[in-house]
């Protein structure tokens, strides 16, 4: 059976085969700790839970509008208006099923054959991958660990053509932990608004933000830059509901709408049950959500100094998010291997912990470790890759 040309050329996810391999060898009884997770280790609020509940119990189990539900949008608009001071109409806003579809359906939305987009790497392994599905060409542009894993303006200016369409800024980032400053996300806004590229500002982890850093949507900046970004947000990680499936998108009126119509073909809509949910998830008290920031920054601290402790690795210290994004080559070199994803198996395979090699982020030297997970386990899994590297210098 033939298959279509653009799945043949679809890269696997590397989280999605490493969490597999874990799965495997924990089938077999190993005792593997997991630090692939991209979602928090925290149930959702119960009252977002009970909300949902009673919506069902109340008989709202039938199809919603394709971009969502009126209460739920207005929910998103007034979360906007709080924490961002951004005014948007619900009809420059759309919910789909998690920021992820939302992202797909933008690109389809927006791109032609040929259209490029600027992707910073290292980036979220979905972004290129749902750029070449909507016949688009992703353009890497470095982000420099020397600069925090950020691009800065003149690269983005070295890197536009004719043909360019979009840049992704994904801050926080995932897997860097890295938040751009008001001043690069206004040098490179300028660049943008001249050109008329599409600012698609992935936000999805605005609330994991630690120490003196903040969080600015670029959206913020000025109203010439608003009306060139598209904010991708959602519950996932800010509510830890990633098995809801809720996210949104909002920006201009007319990229919404043809959203929307596309939406209306495929999801219909997202889940009832689970925007009734993100509907208390936003209008509902928001003490979970400084509860759950609290304890990733402090499982940070407890375990960044051991991370860095173990002999060739450095670290930049991540801003925000649940990864760490150590530079693992010096460390697989002392080892004996020859590259880090030869590092990373064999942690996997003899360490018995699953990491995530920078290879499917576009960045080779690096491992991405999760601290979404207990501070004993994440103590355990360091000190195992620190016995382990011990053990073969
Ligand atoms: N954007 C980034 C950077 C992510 O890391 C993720 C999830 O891992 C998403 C978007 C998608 O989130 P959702 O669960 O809303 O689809």
């Amino acid at each position: 059976m033939k298959l279509a040309n653009r799945v043949q050329a679809l890269t696997p996810s590397t989280t999605l085969a490493i969490t597999a391999k874990a799965k495997e060898l924990k089938t077999q009884g190993h005792d593997v700790i997991g630090l692939g997770a991209g979602e928090p280790d925290f149930n959702t609020p119960q009252n977002i839970i009970d909300a949902a509940v009673r919506s069902m119990n109340e008989g709202h189990t039938k199809y919603t509008p394709s971009a969502g539900l009126p209460a739920l949008k207005n929910a998103i608009a007034a979360k906007l208006k709080r924490d961002q001071d951004l005014e948007y109409n619900v009809s420059e806003i759309m919910v789909g099923s998690g920021a992820k579809h939302v992202l797909y359906t933008l690109f389809q939305a927006i791109l032609d054959a040929g259209d490029e987009v600027i992707v910073p790497t290292p980036y979220w392994v979905s972004y290129p991958e749902q750029v070449k599905l909507a016949g688009g060409i992703p353009v890497y542009i470095e982000g420099k660990e020397a600069n925090d894993f950020k691009i800065t303006a003149e690269q983005l200016a070295g890197g536009i053509t004719p043909k360019t369409r979009a840049i992704i800024i994904n801050s926080p980032s995932n897997p860097t932990g890295m938040i751009y400053t008001n001043e690069e996300l206004q040098a490179i806004a300028e660049i943008c608004v001249k050109n008329e590229i599409l600012i698609v500002s992935d936000e999805i982890y605005e609330k994991l933000v630690y120490g003196s850093a903040s969080h600015t949507s670029i959206a913020q900046l000025s109203d010439a830059i608003k009306e060139q970004t598209i904010i991708i947000n959602g519950v996932s990680k800010s509510h830890s509901m990633t098995g809801w499936r809720i996210g949104y998108a909002a920006g201009n009126e007319k990229i919404i709408k043809a959203m929307t119509n596309l939406a209306s073909h495929s999801t219909s809509n997202p889940t009832t049950t689970a925007q009734y949910g993100a509907i208390e998830a936003y209008n509902g008290p928001q003490d979970t959500v400084n509860e759950m920031r609290d304890a990733f920054e402090s499982r940070l601290n407890a375990i960044y100094g051991k991370l860095t402790a173990i002999p060739g690795m450095t670290c930049v210290k991540p801003q925000g998010a649940f990864y760490l994004f150590p530079n693992a080559k010096k460390t697989a070199d002392l080892s004996g291997y020859s590259n880090v994803d030869e590092f990373s198996q064999a942690l996997l395979e003899e360490a018995l912990v699953a990491v995530v090699p920078g290879s499917g982020f576009g960045a080779d030297d690096y491992i991405r470790l999760s601290y979404a997970t207990s501070l004993d386990q994440l103590e355990k899994a360091i000190e195992r890759i620190h016995s382990f590297v011990n053990a073969k210098i």
